[in-house]
């Protein structure tokens, strides 16, 4: 077979062979076919589409592309959970602990951020000390005697998709339905779940704008999902504007942590309960609630007792992270310049365009421009006001956490550009669109 021929056939639209997608993510994971024509390829994918046959050989060839694992050994129903990829969406740090502490096994593999999009390991790696590079008998370790673990991926799970991702995070082919489906369920299938809960971001933040879109592809992971005997959740959440107030790693981590720590503020609702729903999602899953809103009495509790921030307080000293951060929140990373985006007339917010803050995120350090950048945890953005909220003339609108003037300057234009403010009153979003899979009981709208 001649990669060259599969490039050709795929740039001219045709359909590939279940044998020519293997001969792909073998050649490509071996480190015989090289970059420059994987990324041509990525991009014939991207404009060409795969249909729904070839996206399900390409998960199962970039999932055996390593090592499935077996967690039968370890008690309890295993749930993850996987976002699409968002902006300021940090909820992976706080379900996990929750789940934990409730008795859900919830053996998490994460990757890191994706174009203008966080990554939960750069964030966890924002807690000095913080290892996410576990290797595998680690892991199982520190999931039998936690019943958590958040790693990234191993060299063992999925390496197709390791190489992959950080090709198309610089090659412009992340918003593509089969890619993403790909990427995800090959390494979530490889994790050894029973059941899984997806956060497929809609709006100018998520890979898929339009909420049609976002639909498409949260029905292809759950039919992905099933065919493999996954019992399969999928969310279809809000990305218009950043999830809750904290962008940037560090400060991802201390939002966090007052989330754990119940110290919500009206501002932080769309996190809060964007989490609690996930979480309770997850629990239903795993069997440990007759129902979803039993499920969610129980996330509350977890919260009110601090048995959730404990068993964060938990996974962090067993993955060798410094746990005093979580009573001392100055000891996370921090910049050490900020400035001031204030409102010249009063109003209400109207946008505050996710993408465009992504993207200046990326830019003053929080995110990665090429394959080498290096993240800053300490840079970010703070929100004090959110799509809704009265402004007054000369207030706050965000705060930019940040350690280079160049940089600044730079990303500036898309803070900026980011927020427009109207005269009338606009309604506060809905954070939660839709629920689709085993979640679906009333097959409508939960809010
Ligand atoms: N998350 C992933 O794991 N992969 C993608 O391609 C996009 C989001």
């Amino acid at each position: 077979m001649q990669f060259l021929e599969i490039l050709e056939k795929k740039r001219d639209g045709g359909q590939l062979s279940k044998a020519e997608i293997a001969f792909f993510i073998e050649g490509y994971t071996a480190g015989r076919i090289p970059d420059y024509q994987a990324s041509a390829l990525l991009m014939a994918i991207y404009l060409n589409e795969l249909n729904t046959e070839e996206t399900v050989w390409l998960t199962e060839s970039m999932l055996y592309s390593g090592l499935v694992l077996d967690l039968g050994d370890i008690a309890g129903i295993k749930v993850d959970k996987h976002s699409t990829g968002g902006v300021g969406d940090k909820t992976s740090l706080i379900i996990a602990p929750i789940c934990a502490a409730l008795g859900v096994t919830v053996p998490m593999i994460s990757g890191r951020g994706l174009g203008h999009t966080g990554g939960t390991l750069d964030k966890l790696e924002a807690i000095p000390g913080f290892d996410v590079n576990l290797d595998l008998d680690r892991y199982r370790d520190t999931l039998r005697r936690t019943g958590l673990c958040l790693i990234g991926q191993t060299k063992e799970i999925a390496p197709a998709d390791k190489k992959l991702y950080a090709l198309r995070d610089v090659t412009g082919t992340v918003a593509n339905r089969s890619l993403i489906s790909a990427s995800i369920m090959s390494k979530k299938l490889a994790e050894g779940i029973d059941g899984l809960v997806l956060d497929v971001k809609t709006g100018r933040g998520a890979f898929m704008e339009r909420l049609e879109d976002a639909e498409a592809l949260a029905r292809l992971l759950i039919s992905i999902g099933n065919r493999m005997n996954k019992q399969v959740t999928a969310l279809i959440t809000d990305m218009n504007q950043p999830l809750g107030t904290h962008i940037g790693n560090s400060l991802e981590v201390i939002e966090s942590i007052l989330v754990l720590r119940g110290e919500g503020d009206p501002l932080r609702n769309d996190l809060v309960e964007l989490s609690y729903a996930l979480a309770a999602h997850m629990i239903v899953l795993g069997d440990r609630a007759a129902s979803y809103d039993e499920a969610q009495r129980m996330v509350q509790q977890s919260i009110a007792d601090g048995s959730a921030l404990e068993k964060f307080r938990e996974i962090v000293r067993q993955q060798g992270g410094d746990d005093t951060c979580l009573d001392d929140l100055s000891r996370l990373p921090t910049a050490t310049m900020t400035r001031s985006i204030n409102a010249v007339e009063g109003g209400y917010v109207c946008t505050l365009d996710a993408l465009a803050i992504g993207r200046g995120s990326v830019m003053i350090g929080a995110g990665r421009q090429t394959l080498d950048s290096v993240i800053d945890p300490g840079v970010g953005i703070i929100l004090t006001k959110k799509i809704g909220s009265r402004v007054e003339p000369g207030e706050t609108l965000m705060e930019i956490h940040y350690n280079s003037e160049e940089k600044l300057a730079e990303a500036m234009p898309h803070f900026e550009g980011a927020i427009s403010i109207s005269n009338d009153p606009v309604p506060i979003p809905d954070v939660i669109l839709k629920v689709l899979g085993e979640g679906d009981t009333n097959k409508t709208v939960r809010k």
